[in-house]
């Protein structure tokens, strides 16, 4: 499915002038279904404010402009936003503060059930399952236990088992790597990039770390006080430092190497992987060295 959002505008506190604060201010953009697509911009920039709007959590205003997800018109009052939530996931900031089931299995089989009322037990312990193993957890082993026993990123992994159990076409996720480790920022985009290659058909991944975005992301949009500043690949997006610099924004390390580089002749033209910056790094020197 395919999002597309057009001039899409948000004002929180409307009845109140003196309170009315405008998050989202002629929003368009589209996702293209397959993309990895990276939300960045600095705090108060609209970003949750904007993502959801996708699933229907936040509802359109008049005149606030549309939303088409796939055949869903967000605008149309008869939208099935039932059927729209078992297809867009949302996985918010610490998502293990959600979960509040006596199990494991049926803390990720809640939304199953909610979504889908006729659906047979049997069913339900084979889709569990699915999503338990589909995070990298043994089922077997966990399925009974509390949630509140499990260790900080196994909690994560729980919460995510409990959106993708109604197999979402389209996964987003509000920060979801804050408050991890190093080690375990590295495990959780790697569990990530796994879904979205053999699962999830899209991912919106809202995030404040710029080697994220541009280590994982296809595109990505830069919102800047509720409006897209630019939207391109990691590539195009980053290219332009000082404005970055501007808006309080970093840009990956990937591209502080090919700029401080190019001031001693080294051109090294990556999509600002570390991989692919390695690989252009190393060609040229080979061509130094010719
Ligand atoms: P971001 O996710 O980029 O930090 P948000 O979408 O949360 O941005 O916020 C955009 C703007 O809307 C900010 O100015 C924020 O203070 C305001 N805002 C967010 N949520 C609310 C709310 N529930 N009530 C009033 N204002 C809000
Ligand atoms: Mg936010």
């Amino acid at each position: 499915m395919r999002i597309e959002t057009e001039n899409l505008s948000y004002v929180y506190s409307q009845s109140s002038k003196a309170l009315a604060v405008h998050a989202l201010s002629g929003v368009s953009l589209t996702i293209e279904e397959g993309d990895f697509f990276g939300i960045i911009g600095h705090t108060g920039s609209g970003k949750s404010t904007f993502v959801q709007h996708l699933n229907g959590l936040i509802k359109i205003g008049k005149n606030c402009g549309g939303i088409k997800i796939g055949e869903y018109d967000l605008a149309d009052k008869k939208c099935d936003f039932k059927s729209l939530r078992a297809k867009v996931g949302m996985v918010f900031q610490y998502p293990e503060q959600q979960l509040f089931a006596e199990t494991v299995r049926e803390d990720v089989a809640f939304g199953l059930r909610n979504f889908n009322k006729d659906i047979s037990e049997q069913e339900i312990e084979s889709r569990v399952r699915e999503s338990i193993e589909l995070v990298g957890l043994n089922y077997d082993r966990i399925k009974n236990k509390s949630p509140f026993e499990l260790s900080g990123g196994q909690k994560r992994r729980v919460a995510i088992a409990g959106v993708i159990v109604t197999r979402p076409e389209i996964l987003v996720l509000d920060e979801p790597a804050a408050g991890l480790d190093p080690v375990g920022k590295r495990e959780f985009l790697s569990l990530l990039k796994r879904l979205h290659k053999s699962f999830v058909r899209t991912i919106i991944l809202v995030s404040h770390d710029m080697n994220i975005v541009s280590e994982n992301c296809t595109r990505a949009a830069i919102f800047s006080g509720g409006k897209v500043l630019s939207v391109g690949t990691p590539k195009e997006i980053f290219s332009d430092h000082e404005k970055l610099k501007s808006l309080g924004l970093d840009v990956p390390v990937t591209a502080y190497l090919e700029k401080a580089l190019k001031t001693v002749g080294i051109d090294t033209d990556s999509d600002l992987t570390v991989d692919g910056f390695i690989d252009a790094y190393l060609n040229q020197c080979a061509e130094v060295d010719e």
